[in-house]
């Protein structure tokens, strides 16, 4: 896994870290979706299903990755026609006939802008509160509302047939696509045949671009209307192609896996896949909770999954004044912003969501946006707005101070994962401050005085 990718998912998550294990557990969805999300360019363009307009900046990629030189890019752009030739045998032997692979390749040039994406790296990163004010607005909340309202029959089909809540699918519409108005103006196949053929994800890509030419030729999907994201996310909740050629289902009958078009294919198949990873019928994602005074915040993290029974015992309230319905659940404590910002219990479900795409910020502006959208109130407690976020460069500084000090960090990588948490954690508790594994500004200054 090149240390790069994550990079841009640990960017969007703001000061939640994500792992490689979630990185891995997102198998189709790489940088795409996060990415788009922060680049405000992306997200207020209005999108224009030409997919023109684009251009490369002629710049080699910041992964230093000897395929993103801009020579290299060049190089691979001229080569480009006899690349997508020599792709035909697979998609001969994926029942791709050669009528289709003619009309869908030929004349076919790479979008080299593409390449800019593929190796964006930003600069600063967004902390989980304007995460989730973006994402968790009045106009998407009454939006989502009038969806429920208008496909009301799709969704009460989809939850019963796959045992997925409504509300989390219509906020999974929401989020990935601000229900289908965000989706990205790129044809589908045209991006994924230059991922295949340029770049340092070519491998990953051409299983994409096949799985595309796949959707074509089975005519679930026509050509002009598999429009996405530049890494060839597709539709109102962005499925990769190979997510759709596992869990696209024709929910309203009429013969076609029909997700951009057909919202009953689209909630359907969203319910479908989340099914798949393992949603757990009649459970929620998580509750908002207060915790007791002198609480040990060494019990957060993933690692310590407990039964709400058991976290209630050690004083754990829930924010609002109602108990937990089902004590038995077993959940896991997150302190997206540390001690000073509110406490989450999560459940099996939220790590599912973590799925679809691997960062607890996204999880947790879907469960909430689903809570918002059901009726539900904002969280209860406030969340710390004075916090100034780190920059990555602080990130990467903090954990060479931490390595300097003798703290098992691994590879400084400017990502703030499980072990530099640890990390983080260790060296609060031997300097008298809370151990919740906050990469804060107060930390970072902590850790820049002299030892
Ligand atoms: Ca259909």
């Amino acid at each position: 896994m090149p240390m790069f990718m994550p990079i841009l998912r640990h960017a969007v998550a703001g000061l939640i870290v994500v792992s490689l294990a979630d990185a891995a557990l997102a198998q189709n969805k790489p940088d795409d979706w996060l990415t788009r999300l922060f680049q405000p360019s992306a997200t207020e363009a209005v999108p224009a299903p030409s997919g023109g307009g684009h251009q490369w900046s002629g710049q080699s990629g910041a992964s230093g990755n000897p395929l993103m030189t801009a020579n290299a890019i060049r190089a691979a752009a001229a080569d480009f026609p006899d690349c997508i030739a020599g792709l035909w045998p697979a998609a001969e032997s994926r029942g791709i006939t050669r009528a289709t692979f003619e009309r869908a390749t030929g004349g076919l040039t790479p979008d080299l802008s593409i390449m800019d994406l593929l190796d964006a790296q930003p600069e600063f990163t967004k902390s989980p509160w304007d995460y989730l004010d973006i994402l968790v607005d009045d106009a998407r909340i009454a939006r989502g509302r009038e969806l429920l309202a208008q496909y009301a029959k799709a969704f009460a089909a989809a939850e019963r047939a796959y045992g997925v809540d409504r509300y989390i699918l219509a906020a999974i519409w929401g989020v990935e696509s601000k229900y289908g108005t965000k989706g990205g103006d790129r044809p589908v196949i045209r991006s994924t045949a230059t991922l295949a053929c340029v770049g340092r994800r070519r491998d990953f890509f051409r299983g994409e671009f096949l799985a595309a030419l796949e959707i074509v030729q089975r005519g679930d999907v026509p050509p002009e209307r598999l429009i996405g994201s530049w890494a060839g996310a597709f539709g109102p909740t962005q499925f990769m192609p190979s997510t759709f050629e596992r869990y696209a289902v024709d929910f309203d009958g009429d013969g076609h896996r029909d997700i951009v078009d057909s919202v009953p294919d689209a909630v359907a198949s969203t319910a479908n896949n989340l099914k798949s990873y393992g949603w757990v019928r009649g459970e929620g994602w998580g509750y908002e909770v207060v915790l007791p005074q002198h609480f040990d915040y060494l019990l957060a993290g993933r690692a310590k999954q407990m039964t709400l029974r058991q976290w209630q015992g050690l004083g754990v309230r829930r924010a609002v004044d109602k108990p937990f319905p089902r004590p038995a659940e077993r959940a896991y404590l997150l302190l997206p912003a540390g001690a000073r910002g509110p406490a989450f219990l999560m459940l099996r479900n939220f790590s599912v969501i973590m799925k679809y795409n691997p960062s607890e910020a996204y999880a947790l502006a879907i469960g909430h946006l689903a809570d918002r959208l059901r009726g539900g109130a904002p969280f209860v407690q406030p969340w710390p707005r004075d916090e100034r976020v780190l920059t990555v460069a602080e990130r990467y500084e903090m954990q060479q101070l931490l390595a300097r000090r003798g703290f098992d960090i691994g590879e400084p990588d400017g990502l703030l994962g499980p072990r530099t948490r640890v990390a983080i954690r260790r060296f609060q508790a031997a300097t008298g401050q809370i151990p919740d594994g906050f990469a804060s500004s107060v930390v970072l200054d902590r850790l820049r005085r002299p030892q």
